[in-house]
């Protein structure tokens, strides 16, 4: 049944400090430990966003009323929700740039899933050199075959897809982070092969704990 009384998107929320921008629910990934399969609650806010038809102006207004309220100002501001950033490419580059503008002190960072480049049928990293600092993306797996079990990607070959992504980031002089989140459901992951795949391609290696009920 519809209901009438429909909640804001929150596409600005915070968590232990932080600030976060969430600006879609939609990936082309389908990760099996992806938070938005079982919950719609990140330590209380909602992510889930009602329609994906707001501007940069509306993330813009609900980002300055965070950042007038905040306590300990942040240092940082991170693009990371429900769902995979880049896919509002233009959004988030906007807003990045408002960031950088009127908010000097702050560092910005991106979560993404490393299909960039696949989306937009373009190497986009160029166009974030300047307004994005660091760039952490979603490894996941050593080896494409556990890449495609893990992420269940909605296209072919997305293993070297990523790669590659991380591959330009560092080549664009971005501080670049490949993640791996370890032990979900007691998946084993061969952790050294992730290492050196990752600074091969000149990224530092984090190793997430999967959290129940955490991101
Ligand atoms: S890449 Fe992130 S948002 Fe996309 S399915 Fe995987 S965990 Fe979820």
């Amino acid at each position: 049944m519809h209901n009438n009384f429909i909640m804001p998107n929150t596409l600005v929320y915070e968590l232990e400090n932080k600030i976060y921008i969430n600006l879609t629910n939609r990936c082309t990934n389908d990760c099996i430990f992806c938070l938005r399969n079982d919950k719609d609650d990140v330590y209380g806010s909602n992510l889930q966003l009602e329609n994906e038809n707001f501007t940069a102006q509306d993330v813009i207004e609900q980002l300055t009323e965070k950042l007038k309220a905040e306590q300990n100002p942040s240092d940082e501001i991170v693009f990371c929700g429900y769902g995979e950033p880049t896919l509002k490419l233009s959004v988030l580059k906007e807003v990045a740039q408002y960031i950088k503008e009127n908010y000097p002190g702050k560092k910005i960072r991106i979560n993404t899933n490393g299909h960039a480049n696949f989306i937009h049928k373009r190497n986009v990293v160029p166009e974030l050199k300047g307004l994005v600092d660091e760039i952490s993306v979603s490894l996941n797996a050593p080896t494409p075959e556990q890449y495609d079990e893990l992420s269940k990607p909605k296209f072919k070959d997305a293993y070297d897809e990523v790669i590659s992504f991380i591959q330009s980031c560092s080549d664009n002089g971005i501080t670049t982070t490949a993640s791996v989140v370890e032990g979900y459901k007691g998946l084993g992951l061969n952790l050294e092969d992730c290492r050196k795949t990752s600074e091969k391609h000149g990224a530092k290696l984090r190793i997430r704990k999967w959290i129940e009920n955490g991101y």
